[in-house]
């Protein structure tokens, strides 16, 4: 990738280099910097544009992107019970699949390289991910029915899909459980995913603490705050990433940093549906927990555009606290990228631009209006943060492969997406 105008490294030193290039080998990124190029190289030119590393959304539910738009300005249980979960009872797997590829192109369209995802006919959503080249952590949502067997059907399908995955042979693609709430699964489900992760060297995919509902009816039900009774039943360890954290106390979140809980930080969701309060990210970062960016679903964003959720992160912080220092860009691009390494417990291969690390890498068109001006090397970042967003993408790179050059797709076929997914909605939602 040659004559980058910029290269945010995001290394150790978080390095902005002007006029270099990256050499990419079997995946691996080689050199960065003066990189060198043999004749029978294929050379990306980079002039004009920026080159960061792929960014990692850490909460998507991606076949909701079918339920885009379909139910705006409503409360999160109403939102659920009257609009969401109707439509996911008719959902069939054919419909994920299209709404997975409809995510994945979005996905690809707007920078993002890997991702953690949850939700339900996840074989569908393997087998989109896997045509559209992304890098992701998939897991089937399980819910605790009022039967005891249909509880043990959840964990049935989880066992399946864990089985699907290891024969998919996609190293790209991997495995995760995914109890989806403290209030919709009691403690043998937690436990049982908790065993299940450790066997498995597998992350536990989980909301927690999004609501002040939920917060609110644990209490009423005698369990007391939700990420301490998570503790008291032994299910809080390091593999653990808990999408939302909203309603953490302080000594929570020290709990998080002591147990090595890692979070999807998803505001643009939490505003969305007015979780209230704002999650608890800078005391999060003191106590050394690993914070990561997630969209959420599509149904409650309306997108999966990770340059939209930094400039959101950065902004909701700093309306809170009244401090406009408050979640600088340098810190939010860091958890877009190393923190979403660190929350998949892949920053040795991921996050950053730098010599060994896999070769998941985005480009940006600067020669887009919104990115006209960048006026000094140190205002790279914040440009990336407060500027750009995701139309500015125009080459996305995963292991080395390009997905996306120059705006033209090479796995994705936008046309044919757009009709399935027209034709899918034209059945579930018949008008
Ligand atoms: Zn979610």
């Amino acid at each position: 990738m040659k004559d980058c105008e910029w290269i945010v490294t995001q290394d150790p030193q978080r390095r902005v280099l002007r006029n270099a290039s990256v050499r990419i080998n079997d995946g691996r990124i080689e050199e960065v910097g003066r990189a060198t190029s043999a004749a029978k190289d294929e050379v990306i030119d980079c002039r004009k544009k920026v080159l960061i590393p792929g960014l990692i959304n850490t909460h998507t539910h991606l076949s909701m992107s079918l339920f885009r738009g379909y139910a705006d300005d409503l409360e999160l249980r109403e939102w659920l019970e009257k609009k969401i979960w109707p439509l996911e009872a008719r959902l069939t797997g054919e419909m994920c699949y299209h709404g997975a590829l409809l995510g994945s192109l979005e996905m690809t369209r707007t920078g993002t390289t890997c991702f953690v995802d949850m939700y339900f006919h996840m074989e569908d959503v393997a087998r989109a991910v896997n045509e559209a080249g992304l890098r992701a952590i998939l897991s089937p949502g399980m819910i605790d029915k009022p039967e005891k067997v249909g509880t043990e059907q959840e964990r049935q399908t989880t066992l399946k899909f864990l089985e699907y995955i290891h024969k998919l042979h996609n190293p790209l693609i991997n495995f995760a459980v995914g109890p989806h709430a403290p209030y919709t699964c009691g403690p043998e489900t937690l436990l049982w995913a908790r065993d299940i992760a450790e066997r498995e060297n597998a992350l536990v995919n989980i909301h927690i603490a999004e609501t002040r509902g939920e917060q609110a009816q644990f209490e009423k039900d005698g369990k007391g705050r939700v990420a301490e009774y998570l503790d008291k039943i032994g299910f809080l360890n390091n593999r653990v990433l808990a999408a939302h954290g909203v309603w953490l106390t302080k000594s929570e979140v020290r709990l998080f940093g002591k147990k090595g809980v890692r979070v999807a930080h998803c505001p643009v969701s939490n505003m969305k549906l007015a979780s209230g309060g704002t999650a608890p990210v800078p005391e999060m970062l003191d106590a050394g927990v690993s914070v990561g960016l997630g969209t959420d679903g599509a149904a409650s964003n309306n997108g999966l555009d990770m340059f939209d959720t930094m400039k959101m992160t950065a902004l909701v912080h700093k309306n809170s606290r009244w401090d406009p220092t408050v979640m600088n860009a340098q810190q939010v691009l860091d958890m877009a990228t190393l923190g979403g390494a660190r929350c998949i417990g892949r920053e040795k291969d991921l996050g950053s631009v730098e010599v060994g690390k896999q070769a998941d890498i985005v480009l940006l068109d600067l020669r887009d209006p919104n990115l006209i001006p960048i006026h000094q090397k140190e205002t790279v970042v914040s440009d990336l943060v407060y500027s750009a967003n995701g139309q500015n993408v125009d080459t996305t790179i995963v292991d080395g492969r390009p997905l996306m050059i120059n705006r033209k797709l090479k796995a994705l076929d936008p046309e044919k997406i757009g009709e399935e997914v027209r034709s899918s909605i034209a059945r579930l939602i018949p008008q």
